[in-house]
């Protein structure tokens, strides 16, 4: 039986288009790096700063976003074509943490739309989650970033870390404290903060996986009130509507593997000395095992792309895809040092790197990629809430999908 998924002729033609234009204009020297988060280079950034744009226009940055706001209009099956085909040509991803994207699609106004998303939808500007605080992590909720209200305008002050992006924003989206005295949850606003502004600076971090974070200090900023997402009070409900899609809640349209493609063509292609890799049963075991619980990543992911395109109810389904898959990177990261031995941790600068180094980047991404977005514990605390096994319950955030906006 063929259980292969087969795209119509139309799709096919549709492909072939992207792949054209995609292999006339993207030079080799301009593909994605191995390590993109330590060696992009400034005339790689200039570039795809540029290349985002033109490809934007053609519809294929977001593709299932309404063109009217500068989507492309397009479907899921067309998303799904157009990743691939992007993952094919080493398309460097967009710099604009593209959470935003959603939340605006559910929360902002008409003019606000025009204001905001149009521009990040067309890669012209970048926009970069603001979100975690030194005291604020998995407890969001006891965020300190204050904002005053000024006549129109809000007046923030306020420390965020963790912050993620490359290159310079133009806006820092999240909320902030808007009123002191109000309970939890029923005390925050959530900010389109302008970046530069006087009196906000921008300090890099170092992390093991390289210098994609910063601090981001705010002291009496002045935001136009028009710069507010949502009510006054709003802010959490907001920022609810960014992390369902950060737990997973949008789903994947073409979930690649990269570090699992490699560990199998190394297990097929390498030996240990006494003969090939492939016949050690232990290897056989772990390279099956790592195949399994990846294909388990995928069809989690896959299956939470049809949901929400389908615009079915979901509960639990973001968070259990990003358990998954925060879990499963790690123990696949074990199995491939069991198998490559020192190989493994061999970096991007060394010659005899297996796949350029690759294998390294996944050792340092996996453990780092447990944090962002909720690490493992809270992606539980989620699960259990939203299956009603938990002292409290909730249900998932509005998105595009579950409010009927156009354009998921
Ligand atoms: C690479 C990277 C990129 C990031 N990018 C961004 C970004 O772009 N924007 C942004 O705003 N933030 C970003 N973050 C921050 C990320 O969201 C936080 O690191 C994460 O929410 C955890 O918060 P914390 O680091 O303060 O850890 P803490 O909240 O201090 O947690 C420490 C440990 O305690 C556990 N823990 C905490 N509370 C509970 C509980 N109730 N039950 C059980 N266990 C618990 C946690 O699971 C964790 O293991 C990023 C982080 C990393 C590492």
């Amino acid at each position: 039986m063929d259980f292969r998924y087969h795209y119509t002729d139309e799709q096919e033609t549709f492909r072939t288009e992207v792949r054209d234009y995609l292999s006339a204009n993207i030079p080799e020297d301009m593909r994605s790096p191995v390590d993109a988060r330590l060696s992009l280079t400034q005339e790689q950034y200039k570039f795809w700063r540029v290349m985002h744009q033109q490809l934007a226009a053609k519809g294929w940055m977001y593709p299932t976003y309404p063109a009217e706001y500068g989507g492309g209009g397009l479907s899921g099956d067309h998303e799904t074509i157009i990743m691939e085909e992007f993952e094919r040509a080493g398309v460097v991803r967009d710099f604009t943490n593209a959470l935003c994207l959603p939340t605006l699609m559910v929360w902002a106004n008409e003019e606000q739309k025009h204001q905001f998303l149009t521009p990040l939808l067309k890669c012209e500007k970048v926009a970069f989650q603001n979100f975690s605080e030194p005291e604020a992590g998995s407890d969001l909720a006891s965020l300190q970033s204050r904002a005053e209200r000024d006549g129109d305008d809000w007046i923030i002050t306020g420390t965020k870390t963790w912050v993620s992006g490359h290159g310079d924003p133009d806006w820092l989206f999240g909320p902030i404290v808007t009123d002191q005295d109000a309970p939890r949850h029923r005390n925050l606003g959530y900010f389109m903060i302008p970046s530069p502004a006087e009196g906000l600076s921008i300090q890099r971090l170092d992390l093991l996986t390289g210098h994609d974070q910063q601090f981001i200090f705010m002291d009496h900023v002045r935001v136009a009130g028009d710069h507010l997402i949502g009510g006054d009070h709003q802010g959490w409900q907001v920022a609810q509507s960014t992390l369902e899609i950060e737990h997973g809640g949008r789903g994947v349209a073409f979930p690649k593997d990269e570090p699992l493609e490699n560990l199998i063509d190394y297990v097929e292609t390498a030996s240990n000395g006494e003969g090939a890799l492939a016949e050690d049963p232990v290897v056989q075991q772990l390279a099956m095992e790592a195949v399994i619980d990846s294909q388990i990543n995928a069809l989690f992911q896959r299956r939470n792309y049809h949901l929400y395109q389908a615009r079915e109810e979901m509960t639990y389904h973001g968070s259990q895809s990003s358990l998954w898959r925060k879990t499963f990177n790690m123990t696949n990261a074990d199995r491939a040092r069991e198998i490559m031995g020192m190989y493994s941790m061999t970096g991007v600068d060394e010659p005899t790197a297996p796949y350029k180094g690759q294998p390294e980047v996944y050792q340092r991404g996996s453990l780092v990629g447990a944090h962002p977005g909720g690490t493992i514990e809270i992606q539980k605390v989620i699960i259990a809430r939203r299956m009603g096994i938990s002292r409290t319950k909730e249900r998932a955030a509005a998105t595009p999908s579950t409010t009927g906006a156009t354009g998921v």
